[in-house]
């Protein structure tokens, strides 16, 4: 039986959450090593992205558990795989930095991960919050995380189209990532090209594809 992200959770708080620009050329809280000179073999990444992000620092409650977490690698991504969080939640009770404390308290404490198995994760106002810093391995398709980004767009695309913002933010933050760590175009996937999941669900999945015509 196919199965969708994640489970839905339902809180009802308020908590408010200030946007930030995160510089990946610092190697902080987005960091990943980039090529080096003396390493002529690999591509050399670009060293600025310019993508509008909430830091994890902005929302997070819970730190990382460092003894469950796996470092990227010494290589770039070579992936981006997008997926829905297959949640309903009345967004008028539950802010987006609620959500991404609770996909972030799940995925630690029910699913017994690192913390949250996503990258970037992106509200329906076009918001791009970070997940899981990219320089450690995501936990977001079974057998295919390794130099794999993962980015959710909140929401279930099964049952209804993700909003203009949602996919103009998510057009942004694709090419950003494919411009900074020289991600090939034509490496992104929808889960369901990865797994046996109806994740990102139909509606999103068509937008996969028109990114990808559109190169
Ligand atoms: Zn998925």
């Amino acid at each position: 039986m196919r199965k969708l992200c994640i489970l839905a959770i339902f809180v009802c708080c308020i908590v408010g959450c200030s946007i930030g620009t995160v510089d990946a050329s610092l190697s902080g809280s987005f960091g990943i090593a980039t090529a080096t000179s003396n390493d002529s073999a690999k591509p050399v990444a670009r060293k600025t992205f310019d993508v509008e992000i909430v830091p994890r620092e902005k929302w997070a409650e819970l730190d990382i558990i460092m003894s469950k977490i796996t470092p990227m690698g010494s290589n770039n991504p070579i992936k981006i795989t997008v997926h829905h969080t297959a949640e309903e939640r009345d967004n008028a009770k539950v802010s987006d930095a609620e959500h991404m404390r609770d996909i972030d308290r799940y995925h630690q404490k029910e699913r017994g991960w690192a913390c949250i198995g996503y990258h970037f994760v992106i509200s329906p106002n076009g918001t791009i919050f970070q997940g899981r810093p990219v320089k450690y391995q995501g936990a977001h398709v079974s057998k295919h995380n390794p130099l794999n980004v993962g980015v959710a767009l909140m929401g279930n695309f099964e049952t209804s189209k993700p909003s203009n913002a949602q996919v103009a933010s998510l057009k942004r933050l694709i090419k950003g990532l494919q411009l900074y760590f020289n991600i090939p175009k034509q490496n992104l996937y929808g889960h369901r090209d990865l797994g046996d999941t109806l994740c990102p669900g139909k509606e999103l999945y068509k937008i996969i594809q028109q990114i990808k015509n559109s190169y």
